[in-house]
């Protein structure tokens, strides 16, 4: 018996769902049971779902989104307007972008914000590879969509400076997003809309 009062594998399990975000020891244990009352098959194709995300997916050598194929399916997607960059903090992002069905360019993931509070500076996301591709590319607008916080604020117009020697059209996502909140929370209408009342900086 360990500290939880439950036999070593189960004490394990409860461990493990508790790394993951806002799972407590209470939520936890109750899935660490469920996990216990599932069918054996039902319990492999779980782990071998974790595997996958961890062996399979990558960055793609473009965007720098979740991929698992390089480059990703929407990089390699020629019906997709070349010339225009939607810059956003992560692959969730995307997929917000995605489900308005309002953007039909490509997109560059910067796996983060700058955030000095955190120790996250511009060196630590995809700052680099985004200028990189402004050198080698002919991109005519670059929608900044960084989520509508401090460290977004701050990003977007740290990256609009930085590419100010490139002649491109940049722009940053409308408010009405909710303040403080990230882009993934964003109902479809309203990134809809802020993505179409972009203004430039
Ligand atoms: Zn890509």
């Amino acid at each position: 018996m360990t500290m939880w009062g439950y036999p070593e594998p189960v004490t394990h399990l409860i461990e493990q769902f508790m790394k993951l975000p806002g799972v407590g020891p209470k939520t936890a244990q109750r899935l660490a049971f469920h996990v216990l009352g599932m069918p054996s098959q039902d319990v492999t194709e779980f782990s071998r779902a974790l595997l996958d995300v961890r062996d399979k997916l990558r960055e793609c050598s473009i965007c720098c989104n979740v991929t698992d194929m390089d480059p990703c399916s929407i990089c390699r997607d020629i019906s997709r307007d070349d010339r225009t960059l939607c810059v956003v903090q992560d692959a969730k992002d995307v997929a917000a972008m995605e489900k308005t069905h309002e953007y039909h360019g490509k997109y560059h993931v910067l796996h983060g914000a700058i955030s000095p509070m955190e120790g996250v500076g511009p060196q630590e996301i995809r700052i680099r590879e985004l200028l990189q591709r402004l050198g080698s590319a002919e991109i005519q607008e670059i929608i900044l969509a960084t989520n509508p916080t401090v460290e977004g604020e701050a990003t977007a117009m740290y990256i609009a400076r930085l590419v100010k020697p490139f002649s491109v059209q940049v722009t940053r996502i409308a408010h009405g997003l909710p303040v403080g909140g990230d882009l993934e929370y964003a109902d479809e209408v309203t990134l809809a809309k802020a993505l179409e009342g972009r203004r430039q900086l």
